[in-house]
């Protein structure tokens, strides 16, 4: 087996939570949760051996009484899910798919997945989705994670990467601008690159609506009105113009669309911006003060400015900034998005999300076919085209969607509207959910298969940063338990697909690098053992030869690399050696003309503003023990005991004028539902708006609440702003 010897010394690992990926190593402990204890890695300079209290507790998910330990199958008879063999319940998923294709057509079959999943995972689900079921429908929670941003990155740059520098150098730029984004609850490793940022002499700029932890840390704070952000990139730039503080020769040599960009930008006076926003003009002319007075300069966004309807042209005016000051497209400077989901960089490289192939390739482009379907080996014109986004895709089960094969996701408590996708979910002729634990989603299945997690097996994931990292197996999984990877290869058997399915990760990760080859995110120069060498590997990594000679790569691109600062190849490897990328865009951008787009965008309102009736705004988001949905964190006793429950974050004025008494039960009503948790009177949150974590499933659960209203492009729903009013619990 390959369960360590008790004593004998610790898998080098990553957490199994959020998309920081902190390095960390797990120890043999009698005794412990999971039998395991976490050990330090500080020399994974990400976190440098520091952990949130997530990622400390992480060996207490793998207990049992924690995890599901054998397949559930409902009962006919007794309507319950009952315990049930592997080949049952497989072969139950089998009927249930084959039926609903057979009766209603494959594009009947829906798959939904996760940023959780590893590169390997993500992959063979799309595979399994395309060739297997041959359905179009297949999307997953990333869409609700940083999407917008992704848009963004790809209209403005030509290429998506969260991060396109290793976060490290957070801390050696002059100012960073970190918009939508409370690091000290999401992240709190990475606010050691904040602090070392200022400790050097450089400013913090945080842009929230609540005065959060990591507000409080920063230089400056602005606290815009909810879903406004977009009006104070622009009012920023409009500053920054009338001040002369354009960085002229960057945006004439390297930038196309600059006089659209600059138009809207004039048109938003500073008084005007104040007047949408709330943000006092002389903090927005400290703000340029501080952005602009450095060399060098960051603007970093997280869900804030990207869950919003508006959310892809919000974060293209926050990269206009950086474009428009010549702070982008070289070292230490620039845009990044710091993606949230554990995987849920690479969970969107490799062929889970409803418009996209493996390797980042677009699945409307032929060349992209051609070559996947290649690996494949199938015919390409049987690679079926886009489907649905992730909210459409849960609108539309029972509809034209009649079964789901979902993997490692929990809409029922964190999409939009969740009391509608739940009765959507219940409304299904079929339903299969693989899962580690029995979620409330889970709990809604036909089926549920009881698969393996994090340290009970190897797989990769790729980082905020786009570092293609290896999590390493620790534990045996308990025996009635098996991998996604398992339950693809069984499933692809019974409908008929006997190769091509390999349950070991590393097996799948090689195809993966053949498949990604050449694409935007190349893999193919990636290898397990690389990855076991080195602290972790960035994209574009291709596969250069075993003589490693890093320009010929033989894709076509310029040469964007440079060696990264640490992990230095082994000499004499027999395998290949790019370098990896760990600094995109410093020479040209991955447009054709090499040059980086201006977004032409203006100030539009929320999808849902404030009225007579819901005339408070309400805004969503996480808590420092918590992760995601809590599917996991809320089964874990010390995270559970540091954040039991929802609350309902408001301002004293607030708080006084509905009677509100700090403890007692708010009821918060939005078009879409209503949620009761207790009040949090705090002068941390802006007047007009509540706060509400989204943790938490049944009747304090916000996601009932929130707007699942779209952004044109990214698909992104509304989860940062809606209109809802506020009751105490007596009166409603
Ligand atoms: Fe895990 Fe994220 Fe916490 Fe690091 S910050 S320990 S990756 S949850």
């Amino acid at each position: 087996g390959r369960r360590p010897a008790p004593g004998g010394p610790a898998t080098p690992t990553h957490c199994p939570y959020c998309a920081l990926q902190c390095g960390m190593g797990l120890a043999p402990a009698e005794g412990e949760p999971g039998g395991l204890a976490v050990v330090e890695r500080p020399e994974f300079p990400v976190n440098r051996g520091a952990l949130c209290g997530k990622g400390r507790t992480a060996p207490a998910l793998l207990a049992r009484g924690v995890r599901l330990t054998g397949p559930l199958v409902r009962s006919p008879v007794s309507g319950e899910l009952e315990p049930a063999d592997w080949r049952t319940a497989l072969d139950r998923v089998a009927r249930g798919l084959t039926g609903v294709g057979e009766s209603y057509g494959a594009d009947a079959c829906a798959v939904f997945g996760g940023g959780g999943l590893t590169n390997e995972k993500a992959y063979a689900l799309g595979k399994f989705a395309r060739v297997v079921l041959g359905t179009s429908q297949i999307d997953y929670n990333g869409r609700f994670c940083m999407s917008s941003a992704a848009a963004a990155h790809q209209k403005a740059f030509g290429l998506d990467r969260g991060l396109p520098f290793p976060l490290e150098d957070v801390s050696r730029t002059g100012c960073v601008i970190l918009v939508g984004s409370n690091l000290a609850e999401t992240m709190p490793p990475a606010l050691r690159h904040l602090t070392e940022l200022r400790e050097a002499g450089g400013t913090l700029i945080v842009v929230d609506p609540r005065r959060t932890r990591t507000a409080e840390a920063a230089d400056l704070h602005l606290a815009p009105r909810p879903g406004t952000d977009l009006a104070l990139a622009l009012g920023l730039l409009h500053l920054v113009v009338a001040q002369g503080l354009t960085d002229d020769e960057f945006v004439a040599e390297r930038t196309v669309g600059w006089p659209a960009a600059r138009a809207a930008a004039m048109a938003h006076w500073p008084e005007l911006v104040e007047r949408i926003t709330g943000v006092p003009v002389p903090q927005l002319r400290e703000a340029v003060r501080l952005f602009t007075a450095p060399r060098d300069a960051m603007v970093l966004t997280a869900r804030g400015p990207e869950q919003q309807s508006k959310g892809t042209d919000t974060v293209g005016a926050w990269i206009n900034l950086c474009l428009a000051t010549g702070r982008a497209g070289r070292p230490l400077s620039g845009y990044g998005c710091l993606t949230g989901q554990g995987n849920g960089q690479g969970g969107r490289e490799h062929g889970q999300k409803a418009d996209q192939l493996p390797g980042y390739r677009r699945l409307t482009d032929p060349a992209a076919r051609e070559h996947v379907a290649r690996v494949w080996g199938v015919p390409p014109q049987s690679l079926p085209g886009p489907g649905r986004s992730a909210y459409e895709l849960l609108d539309a089960l029972g509809g034209e969607l009649r079964a789901l094969l979902l993997m490692g996701s929990n809409p029922v408590v964190s999409a939009p509207r969740a009391a509608h996708v739940e009765e959507r979910l219940r409304s299904l002729d079929f339903l299969a959910v693989a899962d580690v634990v029995l979620s409330e989603t889970a709990r809604l299945a036909d089926v549920v298969l009881p698969v393996t997690q994090w340290a009970e097996e190897s797989g990769t994931t790729t980082s905020l940063e786009g570092r293609v990292l290896l999590r390493r197996q620790a534990v045996e999984p308990p025996d009635g338990v098996r991998s996604d990877l398992y339950v693809l290869h069984e499933l692809a058997a019974r409908l008929g697909v006997e190769k091509g399915f390999p349950t070991d990760p590393e097996e799948v990760f090689e195809e993966l690098r053949r498949a990604s080859a050449g694409g935007p995110a190349d893999y193919s120069g990636i290898t397990y053992r690389r990855l076991a060498e080195e602290q972790g590997v960035f994209w574009p990594c291709p596969d250069v030869g075993a003589d490693g000679d890093a320009g010929a790569d033989g894709s076509g691109r310029p040469e964007q690399s440079e060696r990264p600062e640490q992990g230095e190849p082994a000499v004499g490897a027999a395998h290949t050696r790019h370098p990896g990328t760990p600094r995109l865009f410093l020479d040209r951008f991955a447009h054709p003309d090499g040059r980086a787009r201006f977004a032409a965008v203006s100030h539009r309102p929320a999808a849902e503003e404030t009225d007579a009736e819901y005339p408070v705004v309400l805004t969503t988001g996480r808590v420092v023990a918590q992760y995601q949905s809590g599917a996991q964190t809320r089964r874990v006793a010390e995270l559970n005991a540091a954040a039991p429950g929802p609350f309902v974050e408001l301002h004293p004025r607030l708080a006084e004028r509905i009677g509100a008494v700090e403890g007692e039960p708010l009821v918060v009503v939005s078009r879409r539902g209503r949620a009761v948790a207790p009040a949090r009177i705090t002068g941390a949150v802006r007047p007009d708006t509540v706060f509400m974590p989204f943790h938490w499933p049944g009747g304090g659960r916000a996601n009932s609440l929130t707007n699942p209203a779209l952004d044109p492009t990214s698909r992104m729903p509304e989860f940062k702003t809606c209109a809802v009013r506020v009751e105490r619990a007596a009166q409603a």
